[in-house]
């Protein structure tokens, strides 16, 4: 008797290629789409070591915990890098990016990150796009919390390098990711002697051996069982319609927020702009006093299942992650959070409101 994941044909050439040509169709791209064979920082980090060098001055705008990695890696290639940091509470504008540029006029990359799960902010990117497009610099975008949650179009918004990953909103595996890479972006690279070459971060590895071949040669085994759950993600999402999956994801944060307000007991949504909140995952604040990871902690203990994080480092303090993405993007599961959350502020003597927070979250959803 056969294994129904164990004793599978090797992947072929075409077959991978085809996955390719799905995911490229999710990010309405005609640019080059890499499927790389690892979490999504591979992508992320073969990307700026591929086009970022001592020649580069990268403007690296950080709205979260990746920008701030994101930073590291480009001093690390050499580049000067300028630093423009917001506060986790919002958003950058496409102005603070023309302002830096008018200050820094040799700025020629710029990395950002479109959505973040970890702060639950979301940047205007199709503004943002014209800035750069007007600076003529390389346009780096992390885009893996956004896809599935809300447009993802580097086409549209002159993003040279795009990279997604499915574990998010698109509800797939971690192992595998992927990157659009613009011909700008190719030239970049091949210009650039300190790209990574004959090595596992390489774009350009793929670029010479895959693409330019015609995509008639893997340079190795693919993570088969990875690439097979891609593409049966992808194909869930195409049956459901990627609006679909989108409007959940945009219904689960609107419900998020309004649901918490109406709880009361001081918790207050992280991000204050409701267009600077992301689809993919909404952050909260907990009440002053209280810890947030003691919060989550009691919330977790009723129900392990719950789609709930306390924020990173120093913001396990005061923020609340509720990660109400991919198959958690449901009515249920925010319902769910909130309730835990609601009873562990009660248990601490906070004045909570649980009927009201859940009507909030039921008339939240039912808007379209
Ligand atoms: C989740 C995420 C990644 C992937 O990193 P993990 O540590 O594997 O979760 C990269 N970038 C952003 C913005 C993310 O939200």
């Amino acid at each position: 008797m056969t294994h129904p994941f164990l004793d599978l044909p090797p992947m072929s050439a075409a077959h991978f290629a085809s996955i390719e040509d799905r995911v490229a169709k999710l990010l309405a791209t005609g640019q080059d789409v890499v499927i790389m064979q690892g979490e999504a920082l591979l992508p992320l980090e073969g990307a700026i070591r591929g086009t970022a060098g001592p020649g580069t001055t990268a403007l690296n705008v950080v709205t979260g915990p990746y920008g701030q990695t994101f930073g590291n890696w480009l001093r690390d290639c050499g580049a000067t890098v300028i630093d423009l940091a917001v506060p986790f509470h919002t958003a950058v504008s496409a102005d603070r990016i023309r302002e830096a540029c008018a200050e820094h006029p040799g700025i020629d990359f710029v990395s950002l990150v479109h959505a973040e799960a970890a702060t639950g902010n979301t940047n205007p990117v199709a503004e943002i796009g014209e800035a750069v497009r007007e600076q003529g610099a390389l346009f780096y975008l992390d885009a893996v919390a956004s896809i599935g949650a809300e447009p993802v179009l580097p086409d549209e918004w002159g993003v040279d390098l795009c990279v997604i990953g499915a574990q998010k909103a698109m509800g797939g595996p971690a192992g595998v990711s992927a990157v659009s890479v613009s011909e700008r972006a190719w030239a970049r690279m091949a210009a650039n002697p300190g790209a990574p070459r004959r090595s596992y971060l390489s774009l350009l590895d793929w670029k010479e051996r895959w693409i330019d071949g015609g995509r008639k040669a893997l340079l190795h085994a693919p993570a088969q069982l990875e690439m097979l759950a891609l593409q049966a993600c992808v194909e869930r999402i195409e049956a459901a319609g990627i609006e679909t999956v989108m409007a959940r994801h945009a219904s689960a944060a609107a419900a998020a927020r309004a649901g918490a307000l109406a709880l009361g007991g001081g918790l207050e949504p992280y991000v204050h702009q409701d267009r600077e909140a992301a689809p993919v995952a909404t952050t909260l604040r907990a009440p002053a006093g209280v810890a947030a990871s003691e919060l989550v902690a009691r919330a977790l203990e009723s129900d392990p299942a719950l789609p709930l994080a306390a924020g990173g480092g120093a913001l396990a303090a005061e923020m609340i992650r509720v990660n109400h993405y991919g198959p958690d993007a449901t009515v249920g599961a925010v319902q769910a959070s909130l309730a835990a959350l609601g009873a562990a502020l009660a248990e601490k003597g906070l004045p909570v409101d649980l009927e009201k927070a859940r009507r909030a979250v039921e008339n939240s959803w039912r808007q379209p």
